[in-house]
């Protein structure tokens, strides 16, 4: 029988290229699709897929693109706001929900998924660092595979495949460094949203982008990684690898290290998602030339000059809601810096602000996290008009 999918997110950078792997191969399915307000995109994609319902998160919009449709004689049914993704992300008729929506909006209908039995296909790692114990528990009470889309994860997901989880002694995560790697911190001061929009390796969508400048998106990916992988934050290293042909690594305890490779395209990560456990034909993907990439190289990461890191592994440490507040206050300044409201190294000054002030919850209930998450994003907001 043919897989059904839904894609909450499916206008971003994931969900469009998720679109490219489904329309390459035709053997899949799509059952909806969700998007905040890029009702023209979304409505290119109903005419290419016919979903059976969309969800558009402004009410305005929705009922626009439902006024074309209807103009137009297309009957895929339209609905909005968040319950509308919470409807999507259980509708009956999918196998598979693909959360590629950005920042923790994804939570609710991701939970909403699991417990309907649905297979999370997940890119947004907020969800996890945001609630990775609940999620993950959630998963296994439900019998449900959360299968990595971030390239990371996949690769340590597929490195981990036929060994057994008490050989693994570490997970080493690959890091571009992006586009301010060898910047000194005087460098750091001036840089600008446009150069910081300009990743080295990966076009994605821009959040995730100053996430990367920031390494702020390896320090979530951190906790992504403990909780999809259940392992010590101290046993997971994270190292510079600016080819960005390497994904990820796993250290067995005999010493023996498995990497996953290809080229830097997040099609190779979705289409291992949606097919697995099997392989699909990506040949459309240039392979690897090894002759000419010549030299990988690898470095420490500079965690004096982006702290991002560190205060994910200092919010492991601390657990409870404090993951939940770190990320929240990153979404909030991320947004800042890209109005140009504050500067790029404001970005970890008040995320530290934000973290140092925050008493934390030890084993939160998704009250306790959603309330946090509130205060994170209000303090974080006092913080950004006060500078
Ligand atoms: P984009 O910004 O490109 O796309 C985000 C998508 O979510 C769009 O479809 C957007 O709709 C929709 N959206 C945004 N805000 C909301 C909201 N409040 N409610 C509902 N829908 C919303 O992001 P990316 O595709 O880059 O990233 C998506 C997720 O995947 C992130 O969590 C990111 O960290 C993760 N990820 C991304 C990678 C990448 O290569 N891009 C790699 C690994 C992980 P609209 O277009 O209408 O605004
Ligand atoms: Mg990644």
């Amino acid at each position: 029988m043919q897989k059904k999918i839904v894609i909450l997110g499916s206008t971003g950078s994931i969900g469009t290229q998720t679109l490219d792997v489904v329309g390459r191969n035709k053997d899949i399915q799509v059952a909806g699709l969700a998007a905040y307000s890029n009702i023209d995109l979304l409505e290119e994609q109903i005419i290419a897929f016919k979903p059976q319902v969309v969800c558009v998160m402004l009410p305005e919009k929705a009922t626009l693109l439902e006024e074309r449709l209807k103009v137009k004689q297309i009957h895929t049914e339209v609905i909005s706001g968040e319950e509308g993704l919470v409807t999507l992300a259980t509708l009956e008729s999918a196998d598979m929900i693909v959360t590629a929506v950005v920042g923790m909006i994804g939570l609710l209908p991701t939970l909403a998924a699991i417990k309907a039995g649905k297979t999370i296909a997940l890119a947004n790692k907020e969800t996890l660092v945001t609630a990775g114990e609940l999620v993950m528990r959630s998963a296994k009470e439900n019998k449900v595979g959360i299968l990595p889309v971030d390239s990371e994860h996949s690769a340590i997901f597929q490195a981990l495949r036929g060994n057994e989880h008490k050989s693994v002694s570490k997970l080493i995560l690959t890091a571009s460094g992006g586009p301010f790697r060898t910047y000194t911190k005087e460098q750091l001061e001036q840089v600008t949203v446009e150069a910081a929009l300009k990743h080295p390796n990966w076009a994605m969508g821009s959040k995730i982008t100053i996430d990367s400048a920031s390494l702020m998106n390896k320090g979530l990916e951190v906790i992504e990684a403990k909780y999809l992988f259940d392992v010590e934050p101290s046993q997971i290293d994270v190292i510079v690898h600016k080819e960005s042909i390497i994904h990820s690594m796993v250290e067995y305890v005999d010493g023996s290290t498995i990497a996953q490779l290809g080229q830097p395209d997040m099609r190779h990560p979705i289409a291992y998602a949606l097919y697995y456990p099997e392989r699909t034909d990506a040949s459309y993907i240039k392979s690897l030339d090894f002759a000419s990439i010549g030299t990988l190289s690898f470095e420490a990461p500079k965690k004096n000059l982006f702290p991002c890191l560190q205060f994910a592994y200092d919010a492991l440490e601390i657990g409870g809601t404090m993951p939940a507040v770190l990320n929240a206050a990153n979404e909030v300044v991320v947004a800042s810096f890209l109005n140009k409201q504050i500067r790029f190294l404001d970005i970890p000054k008040i995320i530290h602000m934000v973290m140092e002030k925050h008493i934390c919850i030890n084993r939160p209930t998704l009250e306790d996290i959603l309330g946090c998450d509130e205060w994170a994003r209000e303090y974080s907001r006092k913080k950004v008009t006060e500078l």
